[in-house]
């Protein structure tokens, strides 16, 4: 039962000799050859890298040398992450044979933290999308019920972290990509401060509001895995320069007299009524604990998607430019001369969801409209930024809902691209305003997950694990797990 352990917990049993790295790399291991035939939450099962990195973990266990929480412990990466000498697609045509010669910051802090990588997952290609149906390889199944989506764009992730396959997975988050799929799976996920995390070898979507962050069953996992990941780095220069707090020493703060602001905005109609009634149990929850709740506003959050849909496409069609079927990635097999080497190896490359956003994200650069569209969005921006502001003058953190609507059913969105936009109407205002968001399970309706986002201020990550560690410490939705995949 190595798979229902807290990361706390594989630690100490590693750290004890109740089991050794191997033997936890092995159930797991089994756990994915078993189980992921039915969900596809990894592209690439990196089994021999991982033991032979355990055996590594072990030895450094054996000669007692002070180890760090994730000496030995396997976790999951999101194939957007290069690795060395290991296959990185970002779940496109384009990268579907991409061997990266280097490896992102978040690798290489996982390694320097004797962590062993398990495998990679799948998502949206280049992270556009809420449903993980946009990936080359295929969907992902929901493990709650497999007729439904795991959200994305991590939505590997969240899979493979929600079925047990893995103690713990990266993500990233965008416009909601960690919050959303944690919510529709039942885990926790977090989207540090813009700048937490490197972003160094992290494929790029949208440079401006892209963030590195770590799915896992709890708070306090998430605590654990942040620490390895956060830190200034002299290969981003968007990376803070600021120091990174020990986790773990602030989750057990008490919570009394901490202020909290729900604003009226989340939930207005359109919020789904159970989705309602559960956040509004936890907010009961925390006010046993001596946390006072407020009403806010954030009155330009009604502008958060429309304005997140030019600057992301803007930004993802510079991003993108770079796969032209020359340098690296995908290439057209006989083009008639460079134009078309260029145009087909793009066309045959890239999937449709892609394309609509270079298209989009070009016209609105184009001259003419880049004064109407891009420049006007990077106004609201700011107006969005100074809602926040205004409103952590009164409260300490906000609360809400993470999404409208739980995991829904395998295409019911894909005919309709806007709808699915819509999903991310309350995580696209943290990315915009550069701030941390965080997504907790706090009940179920019908058997499937429902989860709830605290945003806080700029690098108040502390203050967020420990209000959602309190609220697991007094509830136990983090626990459950599919029934299929208990034993
Ligand atoms: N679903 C949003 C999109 O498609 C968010 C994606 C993300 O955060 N990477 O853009």
């Amino acid at each position: 039962m190595l798979h229902k352990l807290s990361l706390k917990q594989l630690h100490d049993g590693l750290k004890n000799k109740d089991f050794t790295s191997k033997e936890l790399t092995g159930h797991y291991l089994d756990r994915i050859a078993k189980h992921d035939v039915n969900l596809n939450s990894f592209i690439s099962v990196t089994s021999e890298h991982a033991l032979a990195q355990a055996q590594e973990a072990d030895k450094i266990i054996q000669r007692g040398e002070q180890t760090g929480m994730l000496t030995g412990i396997p976790i999951a990466q999101k194939d957007i992450f290069c690795t060395k000498g290991i296959k990185t697609t970002c779940c496109s045509k384009i990268l579907a044979e991409f061997t990266p010669p280097y490896d992102a910051t978040v690798i290489k802090k996982y390694q320097e933290n004797n962590s062993i990588m398990i495998g990679k997952t799948n998502m949206d290609e280049f992270a556009m999308g809420g449903s993980n149906e946009n990936s080359y390889f295929g969907l992902c199944a929901n493990p709650w019920d497999l007729t439904r989506v795991p959200g994305g764009s991590s939505g590997g992730s969240a899979s493979a972290v929600a079925a047990r396959l893995c103690p713990g997975a990266t993500g990233t988050d965008t416009g909601g990509s960690i919050r959303q799929p944690a919510s529709f799976c039942g885990i926790s996920g977090i989207k540090p401060t813009y700048g937490r995390i490197s972003r160094y070898g992290m494929i790029a979507f949208a440079s401006s509001l892209d963030q590195a962050g770590p799915m896992a069953p709890s708070a306090e996992d998430l605590a654990i895995m942040l620490q390895a990941m956060a830190g200034k780095d002299s290969q981003d220069m968007t990376s803070a320069n600021i120091e990174v707090p020990n986790y773990l020493s602030y989750i057990n703060e008490s919570l009394k007299g901490k202020k909290v602001g729900l604003p009226k905005e989340f939930f207005q109609d359109g919020l789904d009524d159970k989705i309602r009634s559960k956040i509004e149990d936890a907010i009961e929850v925390l006010k046993q604990q001596g946390v006072e709740f407020v009403e806010i506003s954030l009155p330009n959050s009604v502008l958060a998607v429309p304005t997140y849909y030019i600057i992301g496409p803007c930004e993802a069609s510079s991003n993108l430019a770079r796969y032209d079927g020359v340098r690296y990635g995908y290439r057209t097999n006989n083009p008639k001369n460079l134009e078309s080497l260029y145009k087909d190896s793009r066309a045959e490359g890239f999937g449709d969801e892609v394309k609509r956003r270079i298209l989009i994200g070009t016209y609105a650069l184009s001259s003419g409209y880049y004064d109407a569209y891009y420049q006007k969005a990077q106004k609201i921006r700011k107006v969005i930024k100074e809602d926040f502001d205004k409103a952590f003058e009164k409260v300490d953190l906000i609360l809400g809902p993470t999404t409208p609507s739980f995991a829904y059913k395998i295409g019911a969105m894909t005919k309709d691209p806007v709808k699915m936009y819509l999903g991310d109407i309350f995580t696209i205002p943290a990315n915009l305003a550069g701030l941390p968001g965080m997504s907790i399970p706090v009940g179920f309706s019908n058997n499937m997950p429902i989860g709830m986002q605290l945003i806080g201020k700029a690098f108040a990550e502390p203050e967020m694990l420990n209000m959602a560690h309190i609220y697991q410490q007094n509830t136990d939705w983090h626990t459950q797990i599919p029934e299929k995949y208990t034993t």
